[in-house]
């Protein structure tokens, strides 16, 4: 394929696993600052999509290009240096560090300035931990043990810990899974923020949340895309309420 203007585009991607093809020549674009939101049935392949593009797992076909560099043949180390974060379902911060620490640690090694200049990496690091603890609603649990955070303060704190990176591709499984109406709504707003200086990918079921946050919907169903589009359209589509929202 050419060069796009897609930060991310997919095309014809397949993993098999043991002949069962979890993603079935898959083709996915997304637009810089969009905000995707992928949805389907159990089984439907959606995480398996997320765990192929941050190099999780390795496919069996098909190409995987962001900002026109394919991810299919790096580590997945090298795929979260290259911009592209992942948020897995169950958090994995540091429960016995406090907020600040865990905001700290996951600033990008080997950025900024170093040798005599070191102090000045200092700054930087202390001005983003403020930047992204406001952003994240816990600008005032700084000092709190990451422990004594309620679940959903323990999603944004991963969330945090992710933007300390600059992504310019999030991928998010589930955010909302476990959280208080409240939480939800003020997820949806912080999604709704950073997504203006990045592209973000979300799987979620919940889709009162889906509809706050979505600028485009991805169905997925057997490894395949069975509608995409507007919110509005993908509901009304016969095909998606027979395999999906009837339920
Ligand atoms: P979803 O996230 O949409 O619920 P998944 O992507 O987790 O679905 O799974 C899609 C299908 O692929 C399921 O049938 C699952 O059992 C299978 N699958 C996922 N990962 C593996 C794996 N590593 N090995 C074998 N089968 C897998
Ligand atoms: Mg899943």
């Amino acid at each position: 394929m050419s060069n796009t203007d897609f930060v991310l585009a997919i095309e014809d991607l397949t993993v098999s696993f043991d002949g069962f093809k979890a993603v079935d020549k898959l083709n996915m674009y997304i637009d810089k600052n969009e905000l995707r939101v992928v949805i389907g049935p159990n089984g439907a392949g959606k995480t398996t999509v997320l765990d192929l593009i941050c190099g999780k797992t390795k496919s069996t076909a098909g190409s995987i290009k962001f900002k026109n560099r394919e991810l299919t043949k790096l580590s997945e180390h090298e795929i979260v240096r290259a911009g592209v974060g992942r948020k897995f379902q169950t958090p994995s911060i540091y429960e016995n560090l406090s907020v600040y620490q865990n905001l700290e640690v996951s600033y990008p090694k080997g950025r900024g300035v170093f040798g005599s200049l070191f102090f000045k990496r200092n700054d930087a690091v202390v001005a983003q931990v403020h930047k992204i603890a406001r952003e994240i609603m816990l600008q005032d649990f700084l000092g709190m043990e990451a422990a004594l955070l309620s679940h959903g303060q323990k999603q944004w704190l991963e969330i945090g810990m992710l933007l300390m990176q600059d992504p310019e591709l999030l991928m998010l499984d589930e955010p909302v899974a476990g959280m208080s109406a409240k939480e939800r709504d003020q997820t949806a707003e912080l999604l709704n923020r950073i997504c203006q200086n990045r592209s973000v990918i979300v799987i979620e079921h919940d889709m009162e949340f889906v509809k706050k946050i979505a600028h485009k919907v991805t169905v997925l169903h057997q490894g395949k895309i069975l509608a995409e589009g507007a919110m509005d359209k993908v509901q009304a589509n016969e095909k998606v309420i027979e395999v999906y929202l009837g339920h």
